[in-house]
């Protein structure tokens, strides 16, 4: 089946100033070849630091930003070669839904008019009809007709929340891009928000991009899992697999800050600690490009990078030097 969207070796450079004494121009490479798909009706967790490419990944993804390379396939068709109203019908299919519930909601602009206005594009703009359909959206996120022409200081984080899923699935979108959709909330709240984003997806058949920093939140959340590191996708595979066992170097020094996490590979919990910041994104490493906080670091790591490889077996890809000569089990 063809998955509802695949992104194959997306890159987006940005070109920066290194210094104002004619030391000369470089790039940060924000995302560096990534690929990934998202089977219909499924989640896809993208996990990493702040400044890992997760947040440029999703908008390169939906065309908010346009990519240096790579493609990107939107159920089939080509969105980069889409123009005119066939993007904007295409675009439709696909919404956000940001981490601050206030700030993405326009704060004098009713509850009628945020849900609604996203009804324009498929002419619903007025009338009873529009009401209708606003209200239909409210009570599916669990609010209802009477908070219509209420706005959004008037509800609480995780009610503000709901009106931003609400004017998402205004398109009838097939996927939703979730972009720390519950790190602003309460752990109360965010619980409740996760089932109602679980619910829709059962409902309505709904595909995610799950992006978050908190790896119980995209435990679970997510079907399958990837993980970013410095602009590239070092691991990837089934979400349970990844947490029962990380592969690569990266993955198994993340899922050991989590707190009470004991991953079946106890060694690997005390070898991975983390050894210095992250480098400077206009500046990457040579060759593996976590080879400078690597604890399995070796020499062929500084030369050389390793490509993402996928096991035929069990679909699961890392790239580390480490991992070339097997298909199973990693470094410990
Ligand atoms: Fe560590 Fe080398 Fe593997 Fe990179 S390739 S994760 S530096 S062992
Ligand atoms: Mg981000």
């Amino acid at each position: 089946e063809t998955p509802i969207l695949e992104v194959r070796d997306l890159v987006k450079h940005y070109p920066v100033r290194r210094g104002a004494f004619g030391r000369g121009a470089g790039v940060v490479r924000a995302v560096d070849g990534v690929s990934f798909r998202i089977p219909r009706g499924r989640t896809v967790g993208l996990v990493g630091e702040s400044g890992s490419g997760k947040s440029t990944t999703a908008r390169l993804a939906n065309r908010l930003v346009e990519p240096t390379s790579g493609q990107v396939l939107f159920d089939g068709a080509d969105l980069l070669a889409t123009r005119g109203r066939e993007l904007k019908a295409l675009r439709s299919r696909m919404q956000m839904v940001f981490q601050d519930p206030y700030g993405s909601l326009n704060p004098r602009m009713t509850v009628f008019d945020i849900v609604g206005e996203p009804l324009e594009v498929h002419g619903v703009s007025r009338g009873r009809a529009r009401t209708a359909r606003v209200t239909e959206l409210l009570e599916t996120v669990g609010l209802s007709g009477r908070d219509l022409y209420r706005f959004p200081h008037q509800f609480s984080g995780g009610q503000a929340q709901r009106i931003g899923i609400a004017r998402a699935l205004a398109t009838n979108p097939d996927v939703i891009f979730c972009d720390e959709s519950v790190s602003a909330l309460d752990v109360s709240v965010q619980a409740q928000i996760l089932n109602l984003l679980k619910r829709l997806q059962r409902e309505l058949g709904l595909s995610y991009l799950f992006i978050a920093h908190d790896l119980n939140v995209v435990r679970y959340m997510a079907d399958e899992l990837c993980v970013m590191y410095m602009g590239e996708i070092v691991e990837r595979g089934d979400s349970d697999a990844v947490f029962a066992d990380p592969r690569h170097p990266y993955t198994q020094l993340l899922l050991a800050a989590i707190p009470g996490h004991d991953p079946a590979t106890a060694k690997a919990k005390d070898r991975a600690v983390a050894r210095g910041e992250v480098p400077s994104p206009s500046a990457p490493p040579s060759g593996c490009r976590f080879h400078t906080r690597c604890p399995f670091a070796f020499e062929r790591c500084t030369a050389e990078a390793p490509r993402l490889r996928t096991s035929p077996a069990t679909g699961r890809a890392a790239a580390c030097h480490l991992l070339d000569d097997t298909s199973e089990g990693g470094p410990s």
